[in-house]
């Protein structure tokens, strides 16, 4: 073990970062300066947001304190970054600069609404707690009619996501009374592609049983009020949600970490970059994938937290000069609520050729395993 403490700085504590972090502190605190940067006070579980958007978890429900990460010795920043010199080891912020012998890239993904015109003024979505804060609102005040659901950009974060919510607005409003019409939008050819074309099939059973339609291959161009404009066409709405298209963070792209992906490629076994001592996980990186289905593996919250864990074990045993012990090997899993106390359940092998999964219909063990996942997400780990 080396006398003089290593430099371990990691960028973004939302479900990766911080799960790291901890879990590295627990392993080499006595012999590691581990430095956090993050602008939120809070730990938020987006998965849960929908839940806030439906009006079943208030916002203080979703998130909790990133506080308790200082009585594990995390030195905690609270600030955004700014610039990242990787020539010089440096990540600058406004209230002061870091340096760092090993840097981790956790930073997740952003929204450029501004790329859609009219995105800012009339969608509605889940992607963030205000929004979906804002949202309840919108549905509670909903007197029924034409409800578009609309993923504007590929990719996004969680593929399941805008199909549960929009089976979850479908049965609510249903429940309520409220005569609608539920139609879904997208660029992509099948729901969920990186698991290929029998669970896609499997998807749209679903979405047909329940009599929502659905249109493939569609890209958003503008929206107006109550009218949505994509290349192929146009369609009317009452109510419209819409998934924002998401890019990497300013800095992480200005720092040279990205390439024509737009995000930051990693091996996915080591999650290393193409600099030494750099390291991505999470949203904000690109994974290519085997199979032809998709490119890049989806954007998820199992992965980032996963791919963490394997981090932390292995800066751990180079810290202490071991070699290293473990790698990642694309496994996850995801639920997607259906109403009705249900939730399908995902899971297996994303990255192997073929993916190897199971699709598990509606259920409700599925729906209580969900509600354990966001306990375990959110309290489990510090
Ligand atoms: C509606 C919704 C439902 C979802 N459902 C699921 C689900 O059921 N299962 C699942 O596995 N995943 C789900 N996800 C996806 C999951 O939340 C993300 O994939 C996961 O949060 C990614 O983790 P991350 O650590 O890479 O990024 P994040 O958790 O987004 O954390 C990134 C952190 O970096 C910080 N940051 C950003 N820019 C900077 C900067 N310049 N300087 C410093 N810090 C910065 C941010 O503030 C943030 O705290 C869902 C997402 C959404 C939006």
């Amino acid at each position: 073990m080396a006398s003089q403490k290593t430099n371990v700085l990691i960028l973004g504590c939302g479900l990766g970062g911080s799960t790291l972090a901890v879990r590295l502190a627990g392993k080499v605190r006595k012999h590691a300066n581990i430095r956090v940067i993050e602008p939120r006070q809070n730990l938020q579980l987006p998965a849960a947001f929908q839940w806030v958007m439906m009006g079943w978890r208030k916002p203080s429900e979703v998130q909790r304190s990133l506080r308790p990460l200082v009585r594990k010795g995390i030195d905690l920043v609270n600030a955004s970054v700014e610039k990242i010199s990787i020539q010089k080891k440096i990540v600058k912020t406004k209230t002061g600069d870091y340096s760092y012998d090993h840097l981790i890239i956790a930073t997740g993904a952003e929204y450029a609404t501004s790329l859609i015109p009219g995105f800012e003024e009339y969608a509605n979505h889940s992607y963030d707690l205000e929004h979906a804060v804002k949202f309840r609102d919108h549905v509670q005040n909903f007197k029924g009619g034409t409800l578009v659901v609309a993923i504007s950009r590929i990719p996004f974060k969680c593929p399941p996501a805008p199909y549960e919510a929009a089976l979850l607005l479908e049965q609510h409003l249903r429940s309520t009374g409220r005569k609608s019409t539920v139609q879904i939008f997208t660029p992509e050819l099948q729901p969920l592609p990186a698991a290929g074309p029998v669970i896609g099939r499997q998807m749209l059973k679903l979405l047909e049983n329940r009599g929502l339609s659905y249109k493939p291959k569609t890209v958003l161009k503008r929206i107006e009020k109550n009218r949505i404009i994509f290349d192929n066409g146009e369609a009317q709405y009452d109510l419209l949600y819409a998934v924002p298209p998401h890019v990497c963070p300013k800095p992480i792209v200005e720092a040279g970490l990205t390439d024509s992906s737009g995000w930051v490629p990693i091996n996915p076994q080591t999650l290393t970059t193409k600099y030494e001592n750099v390291y991505g996980l999470g949203d904000v990186t690109s994974v290519e994938t085997a199979h032809g289905h998709v490119p890049f593996l989806p954007k998820a919250g199992v992965f980032a937290i996963r791919q963490a864990e394997v981090l932390a074990d292995n800066l751990a045993a180079k810290i202490a000069g071991e070699s290293q012990t473990t790698s990642w090997n694309g496994n996850g899993h995801c639920f997607l609520a259906t109403g009705g106390e249900e939730a399908a359940f995902l899971q297996g092998s994303f990255l192997s050729n073929p993916p190897r999964l199971e699709f598990h219909t509606p259920s409700q063990k599925w729906y209580q395993d969900r509600l354990t996942f966001e306990k375990e997400v959110l309290h489990g780990k510090f």
